[in-house]
C-alpha cells in the first residue's frame, strides 16, 4: 500500500545541486511527489479531496529541523556477495540458491541505510535480474535495482587470477575467448534481463605490478556494439591508464574506478561522454581502517596513493563537466552493506574537494542516469518518484552523517515509510559459507617459544 505523506517544515536538498531551501512542505500520495513548497499542505488538503482521501489517511511528518533529501542510489554495489573476505569464498563456497536467499536479507540492510536504488554490474551465479524482479514483484523488500548478469573476462581473468578457468563461468564472472563469443554472451546477458553489460577490462599478471588491460580493441568495440544496438549500457572495471583510455574510445558508457586516468585518458572520455564512478571507499577503507580488520600491512598506502594519484584527474574531469557518480562497492568484508554507501560522498569532500551539495548530486541525481531512469528520480520535484530520506542532521555541515544510521530517521521507498524499528537484519554461520583458515599466522619453532 502506498502511503499519502505530508512532510513539514525541513530543510530540502532537493539533489539537483541548487543550495538547500528551509522550512519546506512535501505531499506524497500513490508514491510520487505530488507537491512542493510553501503551499503544499493546501494542496495536500485539496488533493484528498478530491481524490475521495480520507484526512486521517494523511499522515503528516514533522522535520523540523532535519534534513529532507533524495533517497541515496548507490551506483556500484554487488548485493550478492555477501561481505565476502576472499576470492576463494567467492567463486568456490556459494551455492545459488542460498545465495539468493542471503541477498534477499541483505537487500534489506542497504534500504535500511539510506538507499533507495542501487546498480550491480555483476552477480554470483548471475542471479542479478532475478533479484530485480523479486523486488519489483514485492516477492522480497529491497531498493530499486538494476542489474548486470555476470561479467564478462577473457581468459587471462580478472583479479582473480588463475581461481578464473579457461573458458565458461565461475561465481560472477563469464569468459569469452573470441569476438564470436563476445557477441553472443552479450545478447544472452540481454535475454536474460541484464540492465547493464560488465566488462572486466583489466586483470591482474603474475610478475607485473597493477593491473593490466586484458582486453583488445576489437573485443571491446564487438561488445560495446552489441549492446548498443539493442539499447544496453556497458560498464567496465578499469584500473589502470591505458584501460581507462581504450575502453572510453571502443564505445563503454560508465568506467568503474577509472585508477591512474592519464591526460589522453581524460581527452577521450571528454570526446566519448564517458561517465566515470571512481568508487574510492573500498580504497578509503582499505588505507584508513585495513589494520583493523587484519588487512595485509603495507596494503594502505599503495591504496592511500592510488586514491590521491587518481583524486586529481577525476577533479579535473569533474571540472570539465563529465558525469562522476557515486558507489561503495559494498558487499566485501572491507564494504560491508548498510555502513559505508554514504562514504564516497565524504571522499568527494575531502580529497576531490566537491562542496556538500555537489558531492551529494553524485548519488542522486548522476546516480538516476546509471539507473537509466533520470527522468524519473533522483531529484525532489513535482512529478517524480517518491524515494526519500528525512536526515536527523545537517549533511551540508557534516556529509559524514548519512553514514550513520541512527541518523537516518525516516525512509521513504516507493511512496511508503521502510519499517526501521525491526531489529537490523542478520545471519548466522551457514554451513560451508565461509572458507576456514588453519591459522592466521605462520607457527615457527621461534615463534612458539618466543
Ligand atoms: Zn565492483
Amino acid at each position: 500500500m502506498k502511503e499519502n505523506l505530508l512532510i513539514s517544515g525541513g530543510t530540502l536538498i532537493d539533489g539537483t545541486g541548487s543550495e538547500p531551501i528551509p522550512n519546506h512542505h512535501i505531499f506524497i500520495s500513490n508514491g510520487e511527489i505530488v507537491a512542493l513548497g510553501e503551499n503544499a499542505d493546501k494542496k495536500a488538503n485539496e488533493f484528498c479531496k478530491e481524490e475521495g482521501i480520507a484526512l486521517e489517511e494523511l499522515v503528516e511528518i514533522n522535520a523540523e529541523g532535519k534534513s529532507v533529501m533524495p533517497g541515496l542510489i548507490d551506483s556500484h554495489l554487488h548485493c550478492s556477495f555477501d561481505d565476502v573476505q576472499s576470492n576463494d569464498e567467492l567463486f568456490f563456497h556459494r551455492d545459488p540458491i542460498m545465495v539468493a536467499l542471503v541477498a534477499s536479507q541483505n537487500l534489506k540492510k542497504i534500504l535500511r541505510s539510506g538507499v533507495t536504488s542501487f546498480v550491480d554490474p555483476d552477480t554470483a551465479h548471475g542471479i542479478g535480474p532475478a533479484l530485480r524482479d523479486a523486488i519489483n514483484a514485492n516477492v522480497i523488500e529491497g531498493p530499486r535495482m538494476k542489474t548486470g548478469v555476470q561479467a564478462l573476462l577473457t581468459a587471462v581473468g580478472g583479479t582473480a587470477g588463475r581461481l578464473i578457468p579457461d573458458d565458461g563461468t565461475v561465481g560472477y564472472a563469464q569468459v569469452v575467448n573470441s569476438k564470436d563469443e563476445i557477441v553472443k554472451w552479450t545478447r544472452r546477458h540481454i535475454k536474460y534481463g541484464a540492465d547493464w553489460i560488465k566488462i572486466h577490462a583489466t586483470g591482474s599478471i603474475p610478475g607485473k605490478p597493477g593491473e593490466l588491460l586484458v582486453w583488445n580493441r576489437e573485443e571491446l568495440r564487438a561488445a560495446c556494439e552489441t549492446a548498443h544496438e539493442l539499447s544496453i549500457p556497458v560498464m567496465a572495471h578499469c584500473r589502470g591508464a591505458e584501460s581507462v583510455r581504450v575502453c572510453a574510445e571502443e564505445g563503454v558508457d560508465l568506467i568503474l574506478h577509472a585508477s591512474f586516468m592519464d591526460e589522453q585518458g581524460l581527452e577521450a572520455v571528454l570526446e566519448n561522454g564517458t561517465s566515470i564512478c571512481p568508487t574510492f571507499t573500498f580504497l578509503a577503507n582499505l588505507a584508513d581502517f585495513g589494520g583493523k580488520v587484519g588487512a595485509s600491512p603495507g596494503m594502505e598506502d599503495i591504496f592511500r596513493g592510488e586514491i590521491e594519484e587518481t583524486a586529481k584527474m577525476i577533479r579535473k574531469a569533474y571540472d570539465n563537466g563529465v558525469r562522476i557518480v557515486s558507489g561503495s562497492e559494498s558487499g566485501f568484508a572491507l564494504t560491508p552493506y548498510g555502513h559505508w554507501h554514504a562514504r564516497e560522498l565524504q571522499v568527494f569532500v575531502e580529497v576531490l574537494g566537491l562542496s556538500a551539495v555537489e558531492a551529494i548530486e553524485t548519488a542522486t541525481k548522476n546516480g538516476a542516469w546509471v539507473m537509466q531512469m533520470d527522468d524519473q528520480l533522483g531529484t525532489l520535484e513535482v512529478g517524480r518518484l517518491a524515494d526519500l530520506l528525512i536526515v536527523d542532521g545537517d549533511p551540508i555541515n557534516d556529509i559524514s552523517v548519512l553514514n550513520d544510521k541512527a541518523k537516518i530517521e525516516s525512509i521513504i521507498s516507493k511512496g511508503k515509510r521502510v519499517n526501521t524499528e525491526e531489529s537490523w537484519p542478520e545471519h548466522n554461520s551457514i554451513p560451508g559459507w565461509k572458507v576456514g583458515n588453519w591459522a592466521g599466522e605462520i607457527l615457527t619453532w621461534d615463534k612458539a617459544y618466543d
